[in-house]
């Protein structure tokens, strides 16, 4: 590395330059339609396998319609933080409707998934706490856990027995909290949470779910993981996001009354960061309200999910753990799965490369996750276009 006076940031160059030898660093690709199963990614029409637009709802009527009278009659932001001038009726129906939904006593809005995981965390344990995490948890749980200064013990992915033993270890610390993804974003896999809760009552442990892939897509009504596993009133933190399911943007925490109080009173986002504009909350709203009323949404998601899973292994692909609309098809090493996404964009299908750090090294894939929207022709489509570019690569 050099160390260069006139440019502090020269190291910089040189970080970037790595990154693109490797093969690895690439800007991301330019959305230039509206993000649909069909869309325009760099002036080219694609199947695309990248959002987390589950259920078709970005563009839908009601959602629009929704915003569009918000901005009407509320205006376009809400002009300040929550806990001083910002808390708007629109934020407490959204948030009402979400209790309900989550079958919680009372639900809190977060600008975002990543600061309700990173806030919520370090809102409940300080220095001398404990929290035990799963390894392949969300990068906004770990920065929680940061943040807190906490001490951390990580347990193998899914692994209840190591977090068993770390939670016996624990017991001579005044909180201690259990904390894992619902869906594991990068695998599609689902938490054992079943084993985690009877693993954290037997301990005193709080415990915590990160649904923010689980939400709108696992359990009735897409109520998430705790609906899924029949463990309602035994998860103390749910989270969850607006961001994906549900097509607009934001976060939130579902729990008990006085949890959510000590949220409004003490995390940093809702004291330090602006609330939603108005239109975001209506649109979220319209979104919640949606799923409990059309069922059929949530159907198509999963009738997608298994042709296209299936399609992939029937062709030989490895799909790792995966048991939801994410399915990676997992390549190892970490230029040549950039390779694959670029030659399934060549073939007209967009399914992004991930590598490290976004996965742990040696583990780089192509992830896919297919939506309510994709029409059995797309997905056909697709398909074709993985089995040219793997035969091509040799990935089968
Ligand atoms: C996407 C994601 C988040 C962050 O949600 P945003 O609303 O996009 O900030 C948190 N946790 C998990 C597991 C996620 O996949």
């Amino acid at each position: 590395m050099r160390v260069d006076h006139a440019n502090p940031l020269a190291f910089v160059d040189d970080l970037v330059r790595d990154a693109q030898t490797r093969g690895v660093w690439r800007w991301p690709r330019l959305l230039e339609s509206p993000q649909e199963p069909i869309a325009r990614y760099d002036g080219r029409e694609v199947v695309n396998l990248c959002s987390n637009n589950y259920l078709g709802l970005a563009t839908h009527p009601a959602l629009k319609a929704a915003a569009i009278e918000a901005i009407e009659t509320l205006g376009v932001g809400s002009g300040a933080v929550r806990t001083i001038a910002g808390n708007m009726a629109i934020h407490q129906e959204l948030e009402a409707e979400l209790a309900a939904f989550k079958h919680t006593e009372a639900a809190l809005l977060y600008q975002s998934g990543f600061t309700a995981n990173a806030g919520t965390v370090a809102a409940i344990l300080e220095k001398g706490d404990v929290v035990v995490s799963d390894e392949l948890n969300h990068a906004s749980i770990i920065d929680g856990c940061r943040l807190s200064g906490a001490e951390k013990k990580i347990f193998p992915h899914k692994d209840v027995e190591a977090a068993r033993r770390m939670l016996a270890a624990s017991r001579g610390a005044r909180r201690v909290l259990l904390i894992t993804d619902g869906v594991f974003s990068m695998d599609g896999d689902i938490a054992p949470l079943p084993d985690l809760v009877n693993a954290a009552g037997e301990y005193g442990a709080i415990m915590m779910v990160d649904d923010a892939h689980a939400s709108g897509v696992l359990g009735h009504q897409g109520r998430g993981t705790v609906d899924h596993f029949g463990l309602h009133g035994r998860v103390h933190i749910q989270v969850g996001t607006l961001s994906k399911a549900f097509a607009g943007l934001g976060g939130y925490v579902a729990g008990s009354r006085t949890l959510i109080e000590w949220l409004m009173y003490r995390a940093r986002p809702l004291l330090f960061s602006t609330s939603h504009p108005p239109s975001v909350a209506a649109s979220a709203l319209a979104a919640v309200r949606l799923v409990q009323r059309q069922p059929e949404v949530l159907s198509r998601l999963w009738e997608s999910t298994r042709f296209f899973k299936e399609g992939l292994k029937r062709l030989g692909f490895d799909v790792g753990a995966s048991e939801t609309p994410i399915t990676p098809v997992m390549i190892g090493d970490e230029t040549r799965a950039m390779q694959f996404s670029d030659r399934l964009f060549e073939e007209g299908v967009f399914a992004v490369g991930l590598a490290f750090p976004t996965v742990p090294r040696g583990r780089a894939r192509v992830r896919t996750i297919v939506t309510a929207g994709h029409m059995r022709e797309h997905l056909e489509r697709a398909l074709g276009a993985f089995e040219r570019a793997g035969r091509a690569l040799g990935v089968i």
